[in-house]
């Protein structure tokens, strides 16, 4: 391997980090993809997480990488040091948005690394991915990846990272770590398994084929306050320029019907005051507002003591989301104080009939109550989080969030109201993982009663979100490793979203899947009952 390519350097992007890259010499060299672009990367916690945790431990040189800006860039390098993918012994994937699957074949593509992890011998990397995205299903990258990692990262990388150092100290075979890696919990190597298809095409059954697991176990931090995701690199080239971005919860207790976040990151857990100070205080010499971040960071125990310390360090700080309800006076007028000028709440459906079906027990009245406390603090702009095409809408459902929104424009004339609506997408282990996705012509009609309600109404901004991303984001995280091989045959012809015209992605999406069918995530034992879904999923029927 060609150890020394460029210096390290001042990057463009202004990012202020306490090391500079560390030179190859002896060390593992590991680089650590996000498969979008540097913007969205460096605003993700997961993958600044992951760096850290390579760059803190001495044994690797890291690097880092992201998919090219424009489809002109032919050759990727490395964003540090310049080096091309294949001089790297790791290339270590974070991935939280399945729409992402189809960038990792473009960044593999061009970094000349072969698609196909059976086309791949020993001198070529060895492709590891994790993340959000790899946790719910990892099904349309299974044939790309050696091996991907299930669940939380932070007790799991000792072990991991010590059998890395000892395969590339030892200069031991690609297989000879693999055979390690499946055995640390959390790990999944696909080339172990045997996969049975029917007719169709698709998976019907996964068995093992060396001694590894049936099941793979998804991976759980014993404490998470061993250590803190937060921003550790910050630069002025990301959606929180200027903002040190902390986890202070993790999971959610409410467990709407719809929410994967609620269901891969559970049990609910939140980290104590005593460790988010210290790392926001560590933090805030290098920025003047803080994010905290979580399924539901509102709902911590200690939220008023971690506001007050952020205020008396003179900074600010924002939430990535909010529980109608959950904000009291002081916490707003905190808000207002930091010149947060918009809160986000997420009342999704525009009744109360549908909110039960999803199992969010959310009333119009508390919305309406939480609202008037947020206007009568003095905020003056509310974000509202809808979602249309859920499991038993019905049109009328679609008129009701227009009447809902109608009736707060009314009552607060003064506010200025943003209208999200996204696309649902029933997504693996969640109750809704049977439900198909709601037929196009429906959903093209919902949208257009919502446009036609809403259209040119003063103080509101409409936003839909794009039908033909959430008809990929659905395909793609409801896939499996027939798919994979599909997209790396495909992969020569994938030019920006054109997929859904070269692939028949009907059946993945829009059938009702069987009570009894395998499931291409079933091989992972995500913790909770499928029993248990399934009741559940049936229940959010008979409340119709
Ligand atoms: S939608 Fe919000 S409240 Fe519901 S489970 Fe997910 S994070 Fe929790």
């Amino acid at each position: 391997m060609n150890k020394s390519r460029r210096e390290p350097e001042v990057f463009s992007s202004g990012e202020r980090y306490r090391r500079r890259a560390k030179q190859w010499s002896g060390r593992v060299p590991v680089c650590v993809i996000y498969p979008n672009t540097y913007h969205l990367g460096m605003s993700n916690l997961g993958f600044q997480f992951l760096y850290h945790l390579f760059s803190e431990d001495n044994r690797f040189a890291v690097d880092r990488a992201f998919a090219p800006e424009s489809i002109q860039e032919k050759l990727l390098l490395s964003y540090e040091t310049g080096h091309k993918m294949d001089e790297f012994y790791i290339l270590a994937f974070s991935i939280s948005y399945e729409n992402d699957y189809l960038n990792v074949l473009k960044i593999l593509k061009d970094g000349g690394i072969p698609l196909n992890r059976e086309d791949r011998g020993d001198k070529f990397p060895i492709l590891i991915a994790g993340g959000a995205a790899i946790t719910i299903n990892p099904g349309a990258v299974l044939q790309v990846f050696d091996a991907v990692f299930i669940g939380e990262v932070e007790d799991a990388f000792s072990e991991f990272s010590d059998a890395i150092v000892e395969n590339y100290e030892k200069n031991l075979s690609k297989e000879y770590l693999l055979r390690r890696l499946s055995e640390i919990d959390g790990f999944y190597v696909p080339g172990f398994y045997n996969y049975e298809f029917n007719r169709e095409g698709r998976v019907t059954g996964v068995n093992p084929v060396l001694d590894v697991p049936g099941k793979v176990k998804r991976r759980i931090t014993s404490d998470i306050n061993n250590s803190v995701p937060r921003t550790f690199l910050f630069t002025s080239e990301t959606e929180f320029s200027n903002m040190g971005v902390i986890e202070i919860a993790r999971g959610c207790r409410w467990k709407c019907r719809f929410c994967a976040a609620s269901y891969i990151y559970h049990p609910l857990r939140f980290r104590s005051q005593d460790v988010i100070k210290r790392e926001i205080l560590d933090m805030s010499q290098q920025c003047s507002k803080f994010g905290l971040l979580g399924a539901l960071p509102t709902d911590h125990p200690e939220l008023k003591d971690i506001t007050d310390f952020i205020i008396s360090l003179k900074k600010k700080f924002s939430f990535s989301s909010v529980r109608i309800g959950s904000l009291k006076d002081s916490i707003i007028s905190a808000l207002i104080s930091g010149k947060e000028n918009t809160v986000t709440l997420a009342p999704e459906t525009g009744n109360e009939r549908l909110r039960r079906v999803i199992n969010k027990p959310i009333t119009n009245h508390a919305l309406f109550s939480q609202i008037e406390r947020i206007v009568k603090n003095g905020l003056r702009r509310v974000k509202l989080y809808f979602l249309i095409g859920l499991p038993f809408e019905r049109d009328e459902d679609v008129y009701d969030i227009a009447g809902l929104v109608k009736e707060l424009l009314l009552l607060f004339p003064g506010v200025l109201f943003t209208l999200s609506a996204g696309i649902f997408v029933p997504k693996p282990h969640t109750p809704f993982q049977w439900a198909p996705f709601t037929d196009l012509e429906i959903i093209k009609r919902r949208i257009a009663i919502l446009k036609k309600e809403l259209a040119h109404k003063k103080n509101l901004i409409l936003e839909i979100s794009s039908l033909k991303s959430a008809l990929i984001e659905a395909f793609l995280a409801r896939s499996d490793i027939g798919v994979s091989k599909k997209l790396i045959e495909l992969s020569g012809k994938l030019r920006g979203n054109n997929l859904l015209r070269m692939i028949n992605y009907s059946e993945w999406i829009f059938r009702e899947k069987d009570y009894n069918e395998f499931l291409p995530w079933d091989i992972i034992d995500n913790g909770i009952d499928r029993t248990y879904l399934l009741q559940e999923y049936k229940e959010a029927g008979v409340l119709l």
